[in-house]
């Protein structure tokens, strides 16, 4: 039985073990709700074991992150032969991710215009500290670290990516000895990438673990409560995944978008479970890599750089919980305003961490810009969680999208490999053994 789970495909057995989590959770509240004496069984020993699986299967992504992106990104640097073309890769990047970001704001500003999501709804005290978004100069002079190895022990994405860049160039600069280090870099890039097939091993089981334990821990109640901020989150975040990725894949490069929606889906499976779109990022590598034919120079330095800042996902909630909060407290918003929360929530994006929850702390940048209390934002906590995993799988579908657009304009796309259907299959299966 074993056997037959394992050849499956990748998906298919992350997307069996999200679902047998998912119906677990759902037996065990319910049995809890016919036997309340069962809760003792369950929040004493099947949750805090299920969440020391969830966390072995997280750190153990995580644990790959920064070395992962570090040795990539030197090697996708030094083997550009040109240096011009690291500014137009990194100016194509940017630009697309920041407009994916806006188009992802505005859709969900208008969407949410048009449901009302915060009419009626009574306002709650519910303890939220508004202080903890770092300010906006401080992420800009972050961006340089004055050490890489403290960089590197507290996964400063940002830092990292800008150390590996002027890293990759001194090396491809440095002739002889440059060839020597690099080719010790490729050697170690190939053995980081084993690590990352060898991880997923445990892929299925952690990610039963998480939903088991979500699905169990999760406010319904609050669900119901906040319906309709839930229900215009959730349906933007589709919207903006079925209709925005699509039309931006076609249009800037022109490739068959439901391809790489299919591609993708273990990355998104990952993405919606970890709730982390830094963990889910040695997938991304992988799956862009090899099944969408995304060049090793494109895919090393855009995919990191787009986990770190391009979240779409983390803005449609922004935007959406904004107009909720003016609409609770009665609040008008101007067009100066509204402008003042595109402008805002794309660069909170940008400065959210791809850990889970972050989005929600940035979300203060948002508010207080266009004077709105932030303290609302202990209503949302408690739905928070599952639209996280939502917005998450939304964030890493856009990075994956600007990933291959760039990778075809820069010419480094197989789309051999792109457009055949079974392009990297055994690496979801075979390869994962
Ligand atoms: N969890 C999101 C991510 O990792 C960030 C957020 O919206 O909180 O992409």
């Amino acid at each position: 039985m074993i056997a037959k789970f394992r050849s499956l495909s990748l998906s298919a057995q992350i997307f069996a073990g999200l679902l047998s989590g998912l119906i677990f959770g759902l037996i065990i509240t319910g049995i809890e709700k016919v036997a309340p004496g069962t809760a003792s069984i369950w929040q004493g020993y099947l949750i805090p074991s299920f969440d020391v699986i969830k966390t072995l299967f997280i750190n153990a992504l995580k644990m790959v992150v920064a070395p992962l992106v570090l040795v990539s990104l030197i090697c996708g640097t030094c083997s550009l032969s040109d240096p011009k073309k690291l500014g137009s890769l990194g100016g194509k990047s940017i630009a697309l991710y920041l407009m994916t970001t806006a188009t992802a704001i505005t859709l969900a500003l208008v969407v949410a215009n048009i449901v009302d999501p915060g009419l009626g709804i009574e306002k709650q005290d519910i303890p939220f500290d508004p202080k903890q978004a770092p300010e906006l100069k401080e992420v800009i002079a972050n961006l340089v670290t004055d050490n890489p190895f403290k960089s590197l022990a507290q996964g400063q994405m940002l830092q990292i990516i800008i150390f590996a860049i002027l890293f990759g160039l001194a090396i491809s600069r440095s002739g002889e000895p440059g060839k020597k280090v690099a080719s010790f870099f490729q050697n170690l890039n190939e053995v980081i990438l084993k690590l990352v097939t060898i991880i997923m091993h445990i892929a299925p089981y952690g990610v039963f673990c998480i939903m088991t334990a979500v699905i169990y821990e999760s406010g319904f109640e609050d669900i119901k409560k906040l319906g309709a901020y839930f229900g215009t989150v959730a349906f933007t975040l589709l919207l903006h995944g079925a209709i925005t990725y699509p039309v931006f894949l076609t249009l800037f490069g022109r490739l068959n978008p439901l391809i790489l929606l299919t591609k993708m889906r273990p990355a998104m499976l990952f993405a919606f479970s970890t709730a982390s779109s830094a963990a889910t990022l040695p997938v991304t590598m992988e799956l862009a890599r090899k099944r969408l034919g995304v060049g090793k120079s494109t895919s090393s330095f855009t995919l990191p750089l787009g986990a770190t800042i391009n979240m779409d996902g983390t803005a449609i909630m922004q935007g959406v919980a904004t107009v909720f909060i003016a609409q609770m407290y009665g609040v008008d918003l101007s067009i100066t305003q509204y402008l003042t929360v595109i402008l805002m929530a794309t660069l909170a994006s940008i400065g959210t961490a791809g850990v889970p929850s972050v989005g929600l702390v940035m979300l203060t940048l948002v508010l207080t810009q266009v004077n709105l209390p932030s303290e609302a934002i202990g209503m949302l906590l408690g739905i928070d969680r599952i639209l996280d995993m939502m917005r998450t799988a939304v964030n890493i579908t856009g990075d994956a999208t600007v990933a291959t657009i760039v990778s075809k304009s820069e010419g480094d796309l197989n789309e051999d490999m792109f457009n055949d259907p079974a392009a990297g299959r055994d690496f979801e299966t075979s390869d994962v053994k």
